[in-house]
């Protein structure tokens, strides 16, 4: 039988009728001739309130605990939406991670999936199921213990599922109908993607387009898994939502394919640290230690052996940061004259695999933000990304802008 994997998102069980409303969808899949793999999140503003429950009885949580209970949302759907489908006479089961079993790191609250062994649904199949019900966003860690995979993580749970059962496509529904040159609340003229490459997609997931884990990205790229994204609330048809798929797939695109934007950044620079062989290391090695996400790195040229070293990373990070330095400093690992923080800053990022064979993206760019008056922090670029640092003031601006100079609201 041929095999399709359905994930349902938050919104799209939020509510008992939202969940027939899945449901039907899933039973005219079934109509269709295909077996299918049902993944669902938990109720939207569940997981929040589980975690919020979790850190209000213990700050420095157990994170197995915080496992146990952060889980739960997405046993309560995958329950419901079996006994939904029962009630549609479509042969439907529930599957909690630990009963597939989805084997994962102990890493808890973080893990990453190990394996997915197919005997134990596929002999289900074969007796006549046709809905396997999975429980997303959860597995067991080889410490035999629940695990969770991060928030978002039931995107991941749906991939990694068409990646070990050869689905002929993993649908993510959501409340979008799909992924769009940028933020369509930014941009009014924002366009739905017809295809995006994995690579694309990667660029923007990591950007802050919220609309899939990163990891799943990566995963499906890595499986070559046919990723659809299209909204629950819409009748599809064939075409539906944005097909995430490898490059060759593609065969028209623009050169920026989207404007991805990280609105909560800081910049923080250490004035004056002593340049030679090592320092880059004793500093970013406790910045990583600590927890601390650094994007965008930029040491300036040095003057009489000493130089300022910029990076940058999430506004709620900065405490964290400056105190890893600061112990750094006290321990004599590193020495640097200050510590300047900027936090009103934000990320702006035009994203196309494109500009690969396109030379002057970069300086088309530069043009429209300076056309605009806006002053550039800092600036890296990829192969196929250039993002740079600006006053978080003009960031929608400077969205607005590139998207106007890329012509993204017209398909190539
Ligand atoms: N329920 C989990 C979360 O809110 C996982 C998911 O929905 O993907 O992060
Ligand atoms: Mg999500």
């Amino acid at each position: 039988m041929p095999l399709l994997v359905m994930k349902f998102g938050g919104t799209s069980v939020a509510t008992l009728d939202r969940i027939r409303r899945a449901a039907k969808r899933v039973g005219r899949e079934v109509a269709n001739g295909y077996d299918v793999i049902v993944i669902v999140s938990a109720m939207s503003g569940k997981t929040n309130e589980l975690v919020g429950w979790v850190r209000e009885t213990a700050p420095m949580f157990d994170a197995r605990e915080y496992d146990a209970v952060v889980s739960s949302g997405e046993q309560v759907t995958a329950g419901l939406m079996a006994l939904t489908l029962q009630e549609m006479d479509v042969p439907a089961r529930s599957w909690q991670g630990w009963q597939v079993p989805l084997k994962t790191t102990s890493a808890h609250g973080a893990a990453r999936i190990v394996d997915i062994p197919t005997d134990n649904l596929t002999e289900k199949f074969n007796d006549g199921m046709k809905v396997a019900v999975v429980a997303g966003f959860q597995g067991i860690g080889d410490d035999g213990r629940v695990t969770t995979l991060g928030r978002g993580g039931s995107d991941t749970t749906a991939v990694a599922f068409a990646a070990a059962f050869g689905a002929d496509r993993c649908d993510i529904y959501t409340d979008v109908d799909g992924v769009y040159t940028t933020d369509p609340r930014i941009v009014r003229k924002a366009r739905k993607l017809d295809r995006i490459a994995f690579e694309e997609m990667l660029e923007l997931a990591s950007l802050g387009a919220k609309v899939l884990q990163t990891r799943s990205v990566e995963l499906a790229m890595r499986y070559k898994v046919k990723l659809r994204v299209l909204s629950s609330f819409e009748d599809n048809d064939e075409n539906a939502g944005t097909l995430v798929c490898a490059e060759e797939d593609i065969v028209e695109s623009n050169v920026v394919a989207g404007v991805a934007y990280s609105r909560d950044e800081a910049k923080v620079t250490l004035i004056s640290v002593a340049d030679r062989p090592g320092i880059a290391a004793a500093i970013f090695g406790p910045l990583s230690e600590a927890g601390v996400n650094v994007d965008m790195i930029v040491q300036n040229i040095s003057e009489e052996g000493r130089t300022d070293m910029t990076f940058s990373c999430p506004v709620d990070e900065v405490t964290r940061a400056e105190a890893a330095v600061q112990a750094a400093k006290d321990a004599g690992h590193i020495n640097y004259h200050d510590l300047v923080a900027d936090e009103g800053v934000a990320k702006v990022s035009i994203v196309g695999i494109g500009m690969r064979s396109h030379a002057g993206v970069a300086a088309q760019m530069f043009k429209a933000l300076s056309d605009e008056g806006i002053n550039i922090k800092v600036i890296t670029t990829s192969e196929i990304k250039v993002s740079v640092l600006i006053d978080r003031k003009y960031m929608e601006l400077a969205v607005q802008a590139l998207h106007d100079v890329f012509g993204l609201e017209r398909a190539a």
